[in-house]
């Protein structure tokens, strides 16, 4: 349904600031990670995740080793009770960790890159959120996050790395039959579930997701630049001055992150989405495919069968 244009203008400016020729964002600083940043990190990293353990331990020491010899040397024989099985797990993950490592490393070495970006549904979490959700299934979403992106991310941010999260939820869904007392969307959806998945990580027993986060957790996902944006509902409402500016990719998504970062047009960013049709653009991003009903792995990255889809 559309509105008319007052409406719109005035509903609009309750919910976002939004300038009159640009489309919504949500200002975020990139700040580098702080001494207790990441003494936070690490004390979570140690003490939740063996796996993670083994890698952190063993890359610190021996990265200049090759991926077999730290593969080897990470047999977790020190950890009790763990199954053949777990071990032969930790062992590939480890693996993958060690070789996502090495190609962010040579990646920002030849200075390719400047940010890193998942798309949301289907990627970061194994569940899609058709872009707006019922507030009743956030949890059922939440609980949906996938591992390896909450790893990765911790990691990534570790290194002081830019991370954004971009997605074709939007908060213009409120404009429409979406209330907002009933709905999430936009910047509030992806704030909720990656403030959801890193309270999790900090302490496994919060099960909430909504307002009462851990400030540990929120000052993880403030570290995040999240981009929320549909092109269809922009091009819907104001079709007189979006239509032709909002591509149906992550192009606009990838151009604010990049702009935000201070970065556009001096570097690329690496985007991981599930959708082939969202990384047909331009110059601006090197894109790596994730399989959607899993959502993100470290693998993604060097899965030559799924891997670059633009190089150089
Ligand atoms: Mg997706």
């Amino acid at each position: 349904m559309a509105y008319d244009e007052k409406t719109i203008t005035e509903i609009l400016e309750k919910i976002v600031d939004v300038p009159d020729e640009e489309p919504p964002v949500v200002p975020r600083k990139w700040e580098p990670a702080t001494p207790a940043f990441r003494a936070i990190l690490l004390e979570e990293w140690l003490s939740t995740s063996p796996g993670l353990l083994g890698t952190a331990e063993l890359f610190s020491q021996h990265g200049h080793r090759s991926l077999t010899e730290i593969s080897q040397l990470a047999s977790f024989d020190h950890i009790e009770g763990l199954s053949e099985k777990q071990k032969a797990l930790l062992h590939t993950k480890v693996a993958d960790t060690v070789k996502f490592h090495r190609f962010l490393f040579k990646y920002s070495q030849e200075d390719k890159y400047g940010l890193v970006m998942f798309d949301q549904d289907n990627t970061a979490v194994a569940m899609h959120s058709g872009g707006v959700l019922r507030r009743s299934m956030l949890e059922t979403y939440c609980k949906k996050t996938c591992e390896e992106f909450v790893t990765i991310v911790l990691l990534l941010l570790d290194r002081d790395e830019r991370i954004a999260v971009g997605s074709f939820t939007d908060r213009l869904y409120y404009t429409m039959d979406y209330s907002i007392n009933e709905y999430i969307a936009g910047v509030d959806l992806t704030s909720a579930f990656l403030a959801w998945c890193f309270s999790q990580r900090l302490d496994p027993e919060v099960a909430i997701v909504s307002s009462e986060r851990g400030t540990a957790a929120q000052a993880i996902t403030d570290k995040i630049y999240i981009c929320g944006l549909y092109p269809a509902l922009w091009a819907n409402q104001r079709p007189d001055t979006w239509k032709a500016r909002l591509p149906n990719n992550k192009t606009t998504h990838m151009r604010r992150a990049l702009a935000d970062a201070g970065i556009l047009g001096k570097k690329k960013g690496l985007l991981f989405d599930d959708s082939k049709g969202n990384m047909k653009t331009d110059e601006n991003f090197y894109a790596f495919r994730t399989d959607g009903n899993v959502g993100f792995r470290l693998s993604d990255f060097t899965d030559e069968q799924r891997g670059f889809k633009f190089a150089g």
